[in-house]
């Protein structure tokens, strides 16, 4: 079967890949002169299946599972050194809710968060830690996926904007984010404001997640000094510059995780729009010859090898998959 993806994000990309070592031939669509234009290239990179549960469902959990493993086995620089996570001693009742909303962890006392993590000896008592969750770098693990469809002689084509209907007789995956918009109309943005620091006075093994009331916010090391400070979560489309008060916030909270980050160089700010369903849980939606992959939200680099799989499925297999593909099933009135 021949089948053309429509967007190179992390969506399209996993979706290339499955359909490809499924024997499909694939072509990949994007209409930027360069991978990860989309939302994709702002992400964290947490593969957090069990701290997701906090706002969302089993779902999440159950699909995200099986997408840390799918990143385990087809990139390199998948991490697999936990989620940490902390709060001022005023904030334990944010703690306590955590706890209360997702499973799969221990509690740790200040000499617990100093064994995993020495830089924040003596600045925390109590925390969480997901001791199975993962974290790998947005952006290298999208050029690791454009190299390996390379390999096999999948072609990415840059610069093409299309739309299903100029493309109509061949068999589409549109995976393209919130530009999808137009067909599927329930689909709305939810904006993410990020930083992009240099220090090499703090080093982190893993993501750490402050929990505060107002300012929650995370911080995942990507080696030699980066780490990514994340994120907003914003009810609008809108792409434009981050605000100053966004930015004011982020920077507050991860010098409340540690003053060495008030030293932090500044190398990027960065804005990316999630796309999301009402429900806020991903989907698989056909129209016609075309099937949307969709609705990644804040879990797109967890959720889409999961999606890829199911959508490679259908396609390929004629499969029903009914999590993902049925508004009304069981697990997304659990979710
Ligand atoms: C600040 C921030 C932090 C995040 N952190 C995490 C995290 O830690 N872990 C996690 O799992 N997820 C995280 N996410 C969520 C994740 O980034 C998204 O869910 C995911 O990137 C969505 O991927 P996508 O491929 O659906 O969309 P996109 O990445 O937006 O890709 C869509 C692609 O389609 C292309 N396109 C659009 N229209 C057309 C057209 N007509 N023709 C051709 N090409 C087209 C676009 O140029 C784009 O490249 C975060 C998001 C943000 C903003």
């Amino acid at each position: 079967m021949q089948v053309t993806v429509i967007g190179a994000g992390v969506a399209g990309l996993c979706c290339a890949l499955e359909l490809a070592e499924r024997g499909a031939a694939v072509e990949v669509l994007e209409r930027s002169e360069r991978l990860g234009a989309g939302c994709s290239w702002y992400a964290g990179g947490m593969l957090a299946p069990w701290c997701e549960c906090e706002n969302s469902g089993p779902l999440i959990a159950e699909l995200g599972v099986e997408g840390l493993e799918w990143w385990r086995a087809h990139f390199a620089g998948t991490h697999v050194s936990g989620t940490l996570l902390v709060a001022h001693g005023r904030d334990a009742a944010e703690l306590t809710q955590f706890a209360r909303r997702t499973a799969r962890f221990e509690r740790v006392d200040g000499h617990g968060i100093a064994a995993l993590e020495p830089e924040l000896a003596g600045r925390f008592d109590r925390g969480l830690y997901f001791a199975g969750e993962g974290h790998l770098d947005p952006r290298a693990a999208l050029a690791a996926l454009a190299g390996r469809l390379d390999a096999i002689g999948v072609r990415i084509r840059y610069g093409v904007s299309v739309s299903d209907a100029m493309l109509t007789g061949r068999v589409l995956l549109d995976c393209t984010g919130l530009a999808a918009r137009g067909e599927l109309t329930d689909l709305r943005g939810v904006r993410g404001e990020m930083v992009l620091l240099r220090s090499h006075d703090i080093s982190l093994s893993r993501p750490v997640r402050l929990l505060h009331p107002r300012l929650p916010v995370y911080v995942v090391p990507r080696g030699e000094g980066l780490f990514m400070v994340g994120a907003t979560m914003i009810e609008s489309d809108a792409d434009g510059a981050a605000s100053a008060r966004s930015i004011l916030e982020l920077l507050s909270a991860a010098y409340a995780l540690h003053p060495a980050f008030g030293e932090a160089q500044v190398l990027e700010i960065g804005v990316g729009v999630r796309p999301a369903f009402a429900d806020n849980l991903p989907r698989l939606c056909r129209a016609g010859d075309t099937l949307y992959v969709n609705g990644l939200y804040r879990h797109g680099f967890l959720l889409a090898p999961p999606l890829a799989r199911r959508a490679a499925g259908a396609l390929l297999e004629g499969r029903e998959f009914p999590e993902v593909m049925h508004e009304d099933s069981r697990q997304r009135r659990l979710a």
